[in-house]
């Protein structure tokens, strides 16, 4: 089956140059590609439904005769509408069709069809509203349903398949050894392709399916699982002496017993001479990952090598860089922070004392650490709220000088099973503690008639001298009702804060503005910020308590999360005010969600239920390689592709063994496009 991969679609008996294109736009360029094209639902046309069982509002097929002639007219709207009357031994059943002048044609009284479609209950019984029908003779079958593009109908895609399909060899070679498939009862690899397009019956649909998605997720797992262990086997930053008893010195508080545990595995690692460090420390925000990353690099640097710091925005970049110059400078460690704003020929500078050894630690954006800078000995990379970029993007930073221990920081808490997949490739160590000292946040939910009570209440606690961010959505195209940032911002100065010191951030405001915006709000000046989500990750001014959040249902739970946890991380008691006129009650309780736990896995799991998996699999972030079958968030499947990977990887002798060759050039073929040549 591998060589149809390497066999052009336009090869194919029927599909021209034209088609190709249409199918190239569906991201099918091979037969291979066809082949694992799988639709995208089915009509089962092979169960038929008596009349007089047919349930309100399901898709049904019944079988029926044609029971007297059409009667046509046209709607208010003036539409052609044309109805008429199916029977079959247990009952009768309405049919109603719009815009076909010729269905009188199609069905002829007295005839017997098969009805496909969703039936509902009406008072004039069961109704059909434009059913499909085929004449009865025809196979009952399971139809499949693919996704299509303008040009490209159902039927000619269900022919090439069949062509796509008879090219198959009598004997395929299947990636799944026999006695794998047999331990973990899943069917071949032909039958499973063959049904997954024309299942002989739902069981075989159920059994193909089951089957390709535990292939699918085997070759992820695997494939994360080698670029973890295999890809960097030694450890070429070794460290010799830990100072985190020292760094602690440094600090003016005790870090919690957490921050260690996760210093000390990242210590441990940079020791062990096997490996490198390839660790992610998940922890809530606030939990103080900073000083762990800081802690790290302050061993790093006393064992006289570099680091980079790598923020995923200039205003968080710049807090990390006070606040760890803060720290470190008085130890004697030279810092410097490179982002797009510093001056062109400070940017040199920087870069040249990095060359020469002169700075040993670097904070800055991805782009600029990763593109030209030179580094004399980088051993430490260090990225906060990672869960941003991928896989690959890892993988190329880590192609970098001697290839440096990588510490990765996420304040995200994604639900266990997704960070299986997602941080497949990393040790995970978690801060499941908090600072001593912190306050409760209370989270209240209210609708916008309360909105004057709750801006009254925000006025009273900057009376007191605290501080609060009010986030307001990002404009979308198009959404006239809703205020932009600045807008908004004006309406609040004007007419409820008109006597305090309000700023505003937002995403299309010049990077020098918006630190200018943020230095003014932590050094107490400005005592109200208004934003936009550009707050969302990082942000530390212990002295605001409260975050008011407009349309929170807008927002995903983990987003909604980060948001809050911006508060509470002082010693005074903090709120967070939901603001929200949604009625539906999905968003209802989500949000009450967010105002009974605190705790960002639970919250990660509530998002995962009521949402999908769409939050934690944005856009690409994940840079995970494109799934042609599987749902991340089914955690049935990731938990026993997980057994499988297992099983696999102890029989299999890392993969060496020749019985798992065809598997290991899938785990190839699956990561070819994330840029990471190891796997080849
Ligand atoms: P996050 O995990 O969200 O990145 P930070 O590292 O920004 O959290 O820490 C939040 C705040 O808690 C900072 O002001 C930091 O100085 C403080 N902090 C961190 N660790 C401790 C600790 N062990 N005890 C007291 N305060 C701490
Ligand atoms: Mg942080």
């Amino acid at each position: 089956m591998a060589s149809l991969f390497n066999r052009k679609i336009e090869t194919l008996t029927g599909v021209g140059t034209k088609r190709a294109q249409l199918f190239n736009r569906l991201g099918v360029f091979s037969v291979g590609d066809l082949l694992t094209f799988y639709p995208r639902t089915y009509e089962d046309w092979s169960v038929v439904t008596n009349i007089c069982d047919v349930a309100d509002g399901t898709t049904v097929c019944i079988k029926a005769v044609v029971g007297a002639p059409f009667k046509s007219g046209y709607t208010r709207t003036s539409k052609f509408i044309a109805k008429t009357v199916v029977y079959d031994e247990t009952g009768g059943a309405q049919l109603v069709f719009f815009n076909n002048r010729y269905i009188s044609n199609m069905l002829k009284n007295g005839e017997t069809y098969l009805f496909y479609g969703k039936a509902s209950h009406t008072l004039d019984g069961v109704s059909m509203i434009s059913p499909m029908f085929e004449p009865v003779s025809s196979q009952k079958t399971v139809k499949p349903i693919y996704n299509l593009t303008a040009g490209l109908n159902n039927n000619f895609v269900i022919k090439s398949v069949k062509r796509a399909l008879a090219l198959l060899p009598e004997k395929v070679n299947d990636p799944l050894p026999e006695e794998l498939r047999e331990r973990f009862s899943l069917c071949g690899l032909k039958y499973a392709i063959e049904n997954i397009h024309f299942p002989e019956s739902m069981e075989a649909l159920e059994r193909s399916r089951k089957r390709l998605v535990a292939e699918e997720l085997l070759t992820l797992n695997l494939g994360l699982r080698d670029l973890k262990n295999h890809k960097r086997s030694l450890n070429k930053n070794l460290i010799e002496t830990d100072f985190s008893k020292q760094f602690e010195g440094l600090l003016p508080f005790s870090m919690t017993n957490a921050q260690k545990r996760a210093i000390s595995d990242c210590v441990r690692d940079m020791m062990n001479p096997e490996r490198p460090l390839n660790r992610l420390v998940q922890g809530d925000v606030g939990s103080g990952k900073t000083a762990v990353a800081a802690s790290v690099c302050y061993t790093v640097i006393r064992n006289g090598k570099q680091c980079a710091f790598m923020a995923p925005t200039e205003i968080l970049a710049e807090q990390h860089y006070n606040s760890l110059k803060e720290i470190l400078e008085p130890s004697g460690v030279r810092s410097a922070l490179l982002t797009g704003s510093v001056k062109q020929s400070e940017k040199n500078k920087i870069r040249e004392q990095l060359e020469n050894g002169e700075i040993d630690l670097v904070i800055g954006t991805h782009a600029l650490i990763t593109d030209k800078t030179v580094f004399r000995d980088l051993a430490l990379v260090v990225t906060d709220e990672q869960h941003r970029f991928g896989v690959a993007q890892r993988a190329k930073l880590l192609s970098k000088g001697n290839s440096p221990h990588l510490l990765v920081m996420s304040a995200t808490p994604i639900p266990r099973t997704l960070g299986l997949i997602i941080f497949g490739d990393l040790d995970i160590s978690i801060i499941d503690e908090l600072p001593p000292g912190r306050q409760e946040i209370d989270t209240l939910l209210i609708d916008s008639s309360k909105r004057d009570r709750a801006l009254g209440f925000i006025r009273k606690e900057v009376e007191r001298g605290r501080q609060a961010f009010i986030v307001c959505p990002l404009v979308e195209e198009g959404e006239g009702d809703l205020l932009s940032a600045e807008e908004y911002a004006a309406e609040l100065m004007l007419n409820h804060f008109s006597d305090i010191p309000v700023g505003i951030l937002h995403g299309k405001m010049k990077a020098a503005d918006k630190e200018a915006v943020m230095l003014q709000f932590s050094k107490n000046e400005l005592k109200i910020l208004v934003a936009t989500t550009v707050i969302e990750v990082g942000i530390d001014v212990p002295n605001a308590t409260i975050m008011m959040i407009e349309n929170a249902e807008r927002f995903g739970l983990s987003q909604l999360h980060q948001l809050r946890g911006r508060v509470g991380r002082g010693s005074e008691k903090s709120y967070c005010i939901l603001v929200s006129d949604s009625s539906t009650k999905t968003a209802y309780e989500r949000l009450k969600t967010m105002c009974m736990t605190r705790d960002g896995f639970e919250i990660a799991d509530a998002d995962l239920k009521l949402r999908g998996p769409g939050d934690f699999f944005g856009s690409k972030q994940h840079g995970l390689p494109p799934l042609s079958i599987s749902s991340l968030a089914d955690t049935k499947n990731l938990e026993l592709s997980q057994r499988i990977a297992e099983y696999v990887i102890k029989d299999s002798n890392g993969l060496l063994d020749d019985r798992y060759r065809g598997l290991k050039s899938e785990i190839t073929r699956l990561f070819r496009d994330t840029g990471d040549e190891t796997l080849n």
